[in-house]
């Protein structure tokens, strides 16, 4: 028998490895940071021993889910500015709130809340693009989740982050440098979007990429506008231009791709670009549905982002899987798309790999890190059970996860976070309100 950390036992196991079957009565061992073993309880029992065993009746455990785009600090923006298409939205409230109020302090406080609501929502792991990721990093190390953190690019100088645009590319090589070998932290860079970053920087975001192997993250194709400025700009659309300057490979995560021909789709199956899906932003500024059914069958990679939480308005991705598995079934008049088990496998597994992380999380498998979730299943709206995945697609909402677990450390338990302190998170948040709303 072999002592483990932990051993943790559910009515239902989904380790979204091979057939995507469900294993009854299914465990996990835990050692360290790691997954040691999965399968049936009967098994699991016979070959460890912990003092720390996890468990309970109707419980299900899967993998923690992945936001693959977001902008975590303007969750101090949330319904600042609602009801507006993207370009006014942008030029006339979140920019002028972002010159007027984002700073290092705005940051380190934004994030911490963001991190709240995303681990209390099952979300492990997440991608950003943002500015001070340095600041966003050490608050990851300090709670205990990863974030995939992208320096931001623009074409223009932002007071007290970037005095010129050579800045932007310092702070990025500094972070990559800074934070290549750590357990939570994955840099990366992340140029802004076609109508804000032009050419030479993209291009120099790329060669970054590329020197230091550490992925590249960009809106795309998100709106009519940015395809027709990109048409009047480069006489090409958003993917089209971006394949010309060479920045299409496997190290790409393109948030939205809403306007893509079926030749785009092609491309970016070809070229192994990741897409994050962000519905509930594409649907509150009205910029389109993502031609998500016919990305997967062209075997695009596509997995789920919530945007900011300006723009959708919260950070749940249980929110996005039961949106996205709805809207495309009537927008492709085909109630078979994007099915339970298609919404969950994008949340973890797509959503891993679109990083370049495939190898240590988005499964639950010997050898990966053990990043998963305890949902409890006693609730009204989960009665009865006869399909856990149509449950956790359709039903399952953040209240229900009690159990968080990030690198083998418990980081939510029932429900409580364990490495932040929430009333001192919500009364900051309060007085970054009293502040923002004055202004
Ligand atoms: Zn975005």
């Amino acid at each position: 028998m072999q002592n483990v950390d932990y051993i943790i036992r559910a009515d239902y196991l989904l380790t979204m490895e091979g057939d995507l079957s469900v294993i009854k009565d299914g465990a996990v061992a835990v050692t360290g940071s790691d997954i040691i073993d999965a399968g049936i309880f009967a098994d699991i029992s016979k070959k460890y021993t912990s003092q720390k065993l996890l468990s309970g009746k109707n419980k299900v455990v899967f993998p923690g889910l992945i936001n693959t785009h977001t902008h975590a600090a303007m969750v101090y923006f949330r319904g600042l500015a609602d009801d507006l298409p993207l370009m006014e939205w942008l030029q006339n409230h979140i920019w002028p709130a972002e010159g007027k109020w984002m700073n290092e302090d705005f940051v380190n406080d934004a994030v911490e809340l963001a991190c709240l609501e995303m681990l209390k929502a099952g979300v492990t792991t997440y991608t950003d693009m943002y500015f001070f990721q340095d600041t966003a990093g050490k608050k990851l190390e300090k709670l205990g989740m990863r974030g995939v953190l992208g320096a931001g690019v623009i074409d223009f100088a932002f007071t007290g982050y970037a005095k010129s645009v050579d800045d932007y590319f310092i702070n990025a090589e500094n972070l990559i440098t800074a934070w290549k070998a750590s357990e939570f932290v994955f840099p990366c860079i992340a140029p802004h979007a076609t109508y804000t970053c032009g050419t030479d920087n993209y291009k120099r975001a790329n060669a970054l990429s590329e020197k230091y192997k550490v992925p590249i993250h960009t809106h795309l194709a998100e709106t009519q506008f940015e395809v027709a400025e990109c048409q009047r700009r480069y006489g090409k659309t958003p993917v089209e231009y971006l394949e010309n300057i060479g920045l299409l490979s496997e190290r790409l995560s393109a948030a939205h791709c809403v306007w893509l021909t079926d030749k785009e789709i092609e491309l970016l199956a070809m070229k192994k670009v990741g897409v994050a899906h962000c519905i509930e932003s594409n649907l509150k500024l009205a910029s389109g549905f993502a031609p998500v059914a016919k990305m997967l069958k062209e075997g695009v990679k596509v997995a789920f982002g919530t945007d900011g939480a300006a723009s959708n308005n919260d950070l749940s991705i249980l929110g996005e899987m039961s949106t996205a598995a709805k809207v495309h079934k009537a927008v492709s008049g085909d109630p078979t798309v994007l099915d339970s088990k298609t919404a969950l496998l994008m949340a973890t597994r797509n959503g891993a790999e679109i990083l370049g992380l495939g190898d240590k999380i988005g499964s639950i498998k010997p050898g990966k890190k053990a990043d998963l979730i305890i949902a409890n299943l006693e609730q009204p709206h989960l009665m009865p059970l006869y399909d856990i995945y149509s449950h956790i697609t359709y039903c399952l909402r953040p209240s229900d996860i009690e159990t968080v677990m990030v690198n083998g450390k418990i980081v939510v338990e029932n429900g409580k976070p364990s490495t932040m302190d929430e009333a001192e998170i919500m009364d900051k948040a309060r007085i970054w309100q009293e502040k923002i709303k004055s202004s």
